[in-house]
This record gives structure tokens, sequence and C-alpha cells, in this order.
């Protein structure tokens, strides 16, 4: 993917990026909303679903899940590794912890709603960002209107320009 910003600008968005320390749930709720899709966060639906989702989007019957790649076992992510003291201990917890992330999707999907998952990996440099607001806004956007979609490349840079200021936590 070619750069979106020269030399110059991309060290100040780096820098710009170091600032501030945000969770990557409220940088992907800062994007939805950009979007203009609203969603519940403490809504009856965020404690009744499967998994209790911090993310909801009734209207769209929807749910994001946000996940850090190490206790979600983000399977190829260079930020999973299982640790090398306890090794057996740490694949053993990981492999659960995937399985009922596994079991909490299909319930969701068996109840009708839409599910979208989002790695933390995906927010580490504001391409991977802007990338990531195409994806979320073109998913949400063919729920919508049943057809399919792509978020425009300049609405998606605008998008991570005004979010570029979080500095995501692993
Ligand atoms: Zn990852």
């Amino acid at each position: 993917m070619a750069d979106l910003w020269d030399a110059e600008k991309r060290s100040w968005v780096m820098s710009r990026i170091r600032s501030r320390d945000t969770k990557p749930e409220i940088v992907v709720r800062s994007i939805l909303h950009r979007l203009g899709y609203r969603f519940t966060i403490n809504g009856p639906l965020n404690k009744s679903l499967p998994g209790k989702p911090d993310i909801v989007l009734p209207k769209w019957k929807t749910v994001v899940l946000v996940h850090g790649c190490f206790w979600h076992a983000h399977e190829g992510c260079k930020d999973f590794r299982i640790p090398k003291t306890r090794s057996e201990w740490w694949a053993e917890k990981l492999a659960k912890n995937k399985a009922r992330d596994a079991k909490v999707k299909r319930q969701l999907r068996e109840a009708g709603w839409q599910v979208i998952t989002v790695w933390a990996c995906e927010m580490k440099t504001v391409e991977k960002l802007a990338a990531l607001v195409i994806r979320l806004g073109t998913e949400m956007a063919s729920t919508e209107k049943k057809s399919s979609y792509r978020l425009p490349a300049e609405t998606a840079t605008r998008v991570a320009e005004e979010v570029k200021g979080y500095r995501v936590s692993k």
C-alpha cells in the first residue's frame, strides 16, 4: 500500500499517534460514530447478547467485537506468540479463549446478528487505520443497503486523520 503522506507529515502523524493512550474499543467507537452509525455500549443488548458484546448496533442488527491479538490468539499475527515460560499453560488458556470466541460468534449469528471482528493490530499505523475504516464502512453499508459498496478512500483517510491521535494499547 502506498504511503498516504510524505515523510515529514508521516513523522508528525506518528508522533501524534503516540500522544494518547486509548483502548482499541474507543477507536472503533470513534470510527463508527464518524461514519454515522449509532451503537450502544451500556444498553440491554450489551448485557443480554452472547458474550456481552461491547459494541452493539441494534438498528443494523450488528455486533462489533474488538479483540486484543494476544488474549484472543490472533493466528498469524506478530502480536500473538505463546510465551516461552509456562508455554503449555498459556497454549491451553489461549486455546480456551479462542474456542469461547468461536462459540460466541456462532451463537450471535444463529440469533440473526451480523458479527464484525476487529483486531488491535489493525490500528497500529495510520495506513492500517485507514484500511480498517474502509472495511468497517464497507461492511456496515453492505448490511444497510443489502448491496455491495466500498467506502471511498477519501472518506477513510479523513476519518483515519480524525482518530489518528489515539495511541492504541495492545
Ligand atoms: Zn493481530
